[in-house]
């Protein structure tokens, strides 16, 4: 899969040179963060700090929130949409991969993880197996929904929005001799 990446930030060195000190990664629809953790790093030419007891730079796993509140919303500009492990990453602040298997985990030891869950985040958590049979008539269209099966796996499922209607609106033909009650001479 592609890796899209764009720098956010970048400071000067002590040679003049302007370098990267926050750049921002997506891989596979999610978003990971690139930065200098040492601002007097050796390494960087910033200074004379040979980091031994920290890191000289961190990546790690970023929310969609977090860049648009440090960056602003034109960082996102050229990534893609978010993917599932995204919004999940978003929505509770968890890895969808560790995350789930916290969940596998709570459902052989017997417990039920969805109330936890829920306090993480405003979206609607239900637990099914088969999320491609739900319908949600009560939800708002583009609503994200979390879908947990028994095997502890996560699905994203958003409201789509007046299906039924256009499924209506499409469905009387053009044909009028096709529908009797139109073929009837008044
Ligand atoms: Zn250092």
């Amino acid at each position: 899969m592609e890796t899209l990446k764009k720098t956010l930030r970048t400071i000067e060195n002590q040679y003049g040179e302007e370098i990267p000190a926050a750049v921002l990664f997506q891989e596979n629809g999610q978003l990971y963060l690139w930065e200098i953790n040492c601002l007097s790093a050796l390494h960087y030419g910033l200074g004379n700090c040979h980091c031994v007891n920290h890191p000289v730079s961190i990546y790690y796993p970023v929310s969609t929130n977090d860049v648009i509140q440090r960056f602003g919303s034109d960082a996102l500009d050229g990534f893609e949409a978010p993917s599932d492990a995204q919004r999940i990453f978003d929505a509770f602040g968890i890895e969808a991969e560790e995350l789930e298997t916290a969940l596998r985990v709570a459902y052989q030891i017997g417990a039920n993880p969805l109330p936890a869950l829920r306090k993480k985040t405003n979206a609607p958590v239900v637990f099914s197996e088969n999320p491609d049979y739900l319908s949600f008539p009560e939800e708002e269209p583009g609503t994200t929904i979390f879908v947990v099966n028994g095997r502890g796996e996560i699905s994203v499922v958003t409201v789509e929005g007046r299906q039924e209607e256009i499924n209506i609106s499409t469905e009387p033909d053009d044909d009028p001799v096709g529908t009797p009650s139109l073929a009837i001479p008044g």
